[in-house]
C-alpha cells in the first residue's frame, strides 16, 4: 500500500502525432517542478501520471502541482495490489477516515484487462463490502463521496478527491514570447495566459529612471518571480527609455505623447524579442480601457510590429482580469504604488481617435530616433528570473 499523486493530462489527447512530444514536456516540467521539494519518482504509464516517494513529504507538492500547465486534473490516491479483497478492505479504511459524510458512490474504471472483474462489479462488489463494514448508504445520484478505483497495469488506485488541474499546454511546447510588462495589473495577467498555452516566457520593461525609480523595478521583479512559479525561468530585459521619451516630448504634439510612446516601445521590444529568441510580443491591452487602446490606437501600436502582438486581455473586462490576477496572486504587487513611465509625461487629453498617417508624420520629427532605438537596445540590462 502507497500513497501517489495522480495526474491526468489535458488537451495532450488532441495531439495526435505530436503527443510524445507534449508527454516529454509535461513529464520534463513536473520532474524539474518536484525535485526542489525532495527524492520523488515521476512516471508516465499509459498517458497518467504518479509521483510516488519513499523518504519525501507527497502533500508538500500538492500546492506545486496546481501551478504546472498540461494538467487537467490531480488527486492524491492510494495504490493497493490488484487484489479484490485488498481493493475492499482499502475502500473501507479510506472512507472510515473521512468525516461528515453519510452517504457514498464507487466509480470503477478497469484500464487493466488483466483483472477478471467488470467495472461494473467491481463497484457491486466493493459498494456492498463498505454497506457492511460501515454501514453508509449509497446513493448513485447525488452520493456525499464518491470514490474512484481504477485498475491500472501496476496496481489498483484508490482516490475520493480530485482537484481540477492549472489546464492549458506544457510549457516550452509553443515557442517563445516577450511580454511588455508594465507593473500594473493587466500585463502579468496577459503574460499568465499565453503562458498557459505552452509559451515560454521573456519579459521587457521599460523603465524611465530618474521620473521612475528602482522600486518599480522591484515591483516587476516580484510580479515576475510570481509568473515564473506558473511559466517557469523568465528572462528579463529592462531598457531605459528616458531619452526616447525625452524626445518624444519635445518634437511631438502633447496629444499623440502616449501613442507614440507605445509605437517605439513596441519597435524596441519586437529587436529585443527577435534576437531572444521570441517569435511574438504579449501586451495587457483590452479594447476601449484606456486612449492608448481604443481601436484606432491599437492599429497604430500594431502597425510598427512585424511580428504578431498578442494581446489575450483584449475582449476582457477589468472585473475577470483582476479575477485572475488574484488567482495567480499578482494582484496584491501589481496596486502597490509605482511610477508607470508613460503617466508621468502623459498628455491631460489624448488623442482617442488618432490617425495612423498624421502619427507617422509627427514620429518623423524626432531626431535620431533608430539610433536612439540603438543606443538602448546596446546599453540593454538582462536579468533572470529563476524557477
Ligand atoms: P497594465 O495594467 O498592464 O499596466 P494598463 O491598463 O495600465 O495595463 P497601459 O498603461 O495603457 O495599460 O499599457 C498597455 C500595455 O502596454 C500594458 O499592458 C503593457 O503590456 C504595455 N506597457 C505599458 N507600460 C509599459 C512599460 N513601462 N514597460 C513595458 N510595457 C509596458
Ligand atoms: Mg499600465
Amino acid at each position: 500500500m502507497q500513497e501517489v499523486i495522480l495526474l491526468k493530462p489535458g488537451e495532450i489527447f488532441l495531439k495526435g502525432q505530436n503527443r510524445k512530444l507534449f508527454e516529454s514536456a509535461l513529464l520534463r516540467n513536473l520532474k524539474h517542478k518536484v525535485s526542489k521539494f525532495g527524492e520523488f519518482e515521476v512516471k508516465n504509464v499509459e498517458s497518467v501520471i504518479s509521483i510516488k516517494t519513499q523518504h519525501s513529504d507527497l502533500d508538500s507538492l500538492i500546492p506545486q502541482i496546481s501551478k504546472v500547465f498540461g494538467i487537467s486534473s490531480y488527486c492524491k490516491a492510494l495504490l493497493v495490489s490488484k487484489d479484490l479483497q485488498t481493493i475492499k478492505e482499502s475502500a473501507v479504511k479510506i472512507l472510515s477516515e473521512l468525516s461528515e459524510f453519510s452517504t457514498f458512490k464507487i466509480e470503477a474504471k478497469r484500464a487493466s484487462k488483466d483483472f477478471p472483474l467488470t467495472s461494473f462489479q467491481i463497484c457491486s462488489e466493493v459498494g456492498a463490502y463498505v454497506v457492511k463494514m460501515l454501514n453508509f448508504k449509497v446513493d448513485v445520484n447525488n452520493p456525499d463521496v464518491v470514490l474512484k478505483v481504477e485498475i491500472r497495469i501496476d496496481g489498483a488506485y484508490l482516490a475520493t478527491s480530485h482537484e481540477r488541474g492549472a489546464g492549458g499546454l506544457p510549457s516550452g511546447t509553443s515557442g517563445g514570447g516577450a511580454v511588455l510588462i508594465s507593473g500594473g495589473i493587466d500585463s502579468p495577467v496577459a503574460a499568465y495566459m499565453m503562458a498557459k498555452r505552452g509559451m515560454l516566457l521573456s519579459a521587457i520593461h521599460f523603465a524611465t529612471p530618474p521620473y521612475t525609480s528602482a522600486r518599480s523595478e522591484i515591483k516587476v521583479r516580484k510580479i515576475l518571480e510570481k509568473l515564473s512559479e506558473f511559466s517557469g525561468d523568465i528572462s528579463f530585459f529592462k531598457p531605459e527609455f528616458t531619452k526616447i521619451q525625452e524626445a518624444i516630448k519635445k518634437s511631438c504634439h502633447n496629444e499623440l505623447f502616449t501613442i507614440i510612446s507605445r509605437r517605439v516601445m513596441i519597435k524596441t521590444a519586437e529587436k529585443i524579442a527577435t534576437s531572444n529568441n521570441c517569435s511574438c510580443l504579449i501586451t495587457g491591452e483590452s479594447l476601449g480601457q484606456v486612449a492608448s487602446q481604443t481601436m484606432e490606437a491599437i492599429e497604430c501600436t500594431s502597425a510598427v510590429a512585424s511580428i504578431p502582438i498578442f494581446r489575450p486581455l483584449i475582449g476582457s473586462d477589468k472585473e475577470e482580469i483582476i479575477k485572475i490576477a488574484k488567482k495567480i496572486d499578482t494582484f496584491k504587487i501589481s496596486i502597490e504604488p509605482f511610477e508607470d513611465c508613460c503617466s508621468i509625461f502623459s498628455p491631460t487629453h489624448p488623442k482617442l481617435k488618432p490617425k495612423i498617417e498624421t502619427v507617422k508624420k509627427e514620429e518623423q520629427k524626432i531626431e535620431n530616433l533608430e539610433n536612439l532605438i540603438k543606443e538602448t537596445i546596446e546599453n540593454l540590462h538582462e536579468d533572470r528570473i529563476k524557477n
